[in-house]
């Protein structure tokens, strides 16, 4: 009884805080609003125009969808199915999960294996946020050979997905929300909505034009506070806004904190200097490849393969409290403590 009066409070302030953010950075009257747990997150939905209930469920039920054929917590999933016949046999999947393993592919190469859709044993290992604990140097090491995605093989004419090692696995955790909320605009547009706000956990997607024809304000989470604290806002025409930060999983020991962003090569949480990085560009898949991508590569290598990336910007959080940002973006930092850095 005590701990489910917990879990509706603890549910009751989610949804408090990520309204008020979305308040503060819509600066617009939402007229309706939806939320739901999925895809390992809260997801808030909000439609200002012809946000018909029929249209709120069909975005709901496909992110459903998406989340029963890409998470690997649900066993019967299709990435659970790859997973479980790694080494063994080539498996075949759904197109919409073809597609989603074949631009992770394309983003692990892109990033030089930064971005790895094969972390999947790290994931477990480390068991962040369900049995974390700091394994031992042995342990990571006999893991690591696993983590390859040049070991995926894909076969586009039969739609199947093989890992080549056994005991390797699949882990979207950074690209799948990127997909869901893609689809969520796609279903929403479709449906005649001519404006609104996505925000997959953290995967936000801003569409359309704001009533009054000014830009939208979408605020960024601030690291060092808790949920739904703003350090800052972007002002933006339509956009996704994906943000990879250290605050979103994390467990401590010892005095030190251990987050869910790995480095594919040393089998650690990546530790760079950084604390969160926002991408800022047009497809929300794309984004939230990128965000994780750029947050293991750091600064220097991240914002050099930004800058390749036509209509693609950044911002940088720095554990020094330092902010940068790329040249396409228009940042207003809130808490004083952060201040803008030279690049
Ligand atoms: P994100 O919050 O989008 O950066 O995604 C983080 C999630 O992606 C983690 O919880 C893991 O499930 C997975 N992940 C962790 N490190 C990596 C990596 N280097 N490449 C791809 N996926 C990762
Ligand atoms: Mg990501």
């Amino acid at each position: 009884m005590k701990l489910c009066a917990k879990k509706i409070l603890a549910r009751c302030l989610c949804i408090f805080f990520i309204l008020n953010f979305l308040l503060l950075i819509s600066c617009d009257r939402i007229e309706s609003s939806h939320i739901e747990e999925a895809l390992g997150t809260v997801c808030l939905v909000s439609l200002f125009e012809q946000g018909k209930k029929s249209v709120y469920k069909n975005i709901f039920s496909r992110i459903q969808e998406i989340e029963k054929l890409m998470s690997v917590n649900i066993l019967s999933s299709d990435i659970s199915r790859i997973n479980a016949a790694a080494g063994k046999t080539p498996i075949n999947v759904h197109e919409d999960l073809f597609y989603v393993i074949e631009k992770a592919k394309y983003f692990a190469q892109l990033s030089e294996g930064a971005f790895d859709p094969t972390v999947g044993p790290l994931v477990s290992l480390w068991g962040i946020g369900k049995n974390s604990h700091i394994p031992s140097q042995e342990e990571i090491e006999n893991l690591l050979p696993l983590i390859n995605w040049r070991n995926i093989e894909l076969d586009a004419s039969a739609y199947t997905v093989f890992l080549k090692l056994e005991g390797m696995a699949l882990d979207l955790g950074a690209i799948a929300k990127g997909y869901a909320a893609d689809e969520a605009v796609r279903i929403a547009k479709q449906a005649g909505v001519t404006r609104g706000i996505i925000d997959l956990g953290g995967n936000v997607f801003v569409f359309g034009e704001k009533k009054d024809k000014t830009l939208w304000k979408v605020g960024i989470q601030n690291p060092n506070e808790r949920r739904g604290d703003a350090i800052g806002f972007l002002q933006t025409t339509e956009k996704t806004i994906v943000t990879s930060g250290i605050y979103e999983r994390y467990f401590e020991e010892n005095g030190k904190s251990y987050h869910h962003i790995f480095d594919p090569f040393q089998g650690y949480p990546a530790q760079n200097g950084l604390l969160s990085v926002t991408v800022i560009t047009d497809n929300s898949m794309n984004a939230d490849a990128l965000s994780t991508a750029v947050f293991v590569l750091g600064y220097k290598a991240g914002s050099a393969l930004i800058k390749t990336l036509p209509g693609t910007d950044a911002v940088f959080i720095f554990e020094d409290k330092s902010i940068k940002t790329t040249a396409g973006v228009n940042f207003t930092i809130m808490d004083d403590s952060f201040y803008f850095a030279e690049e």
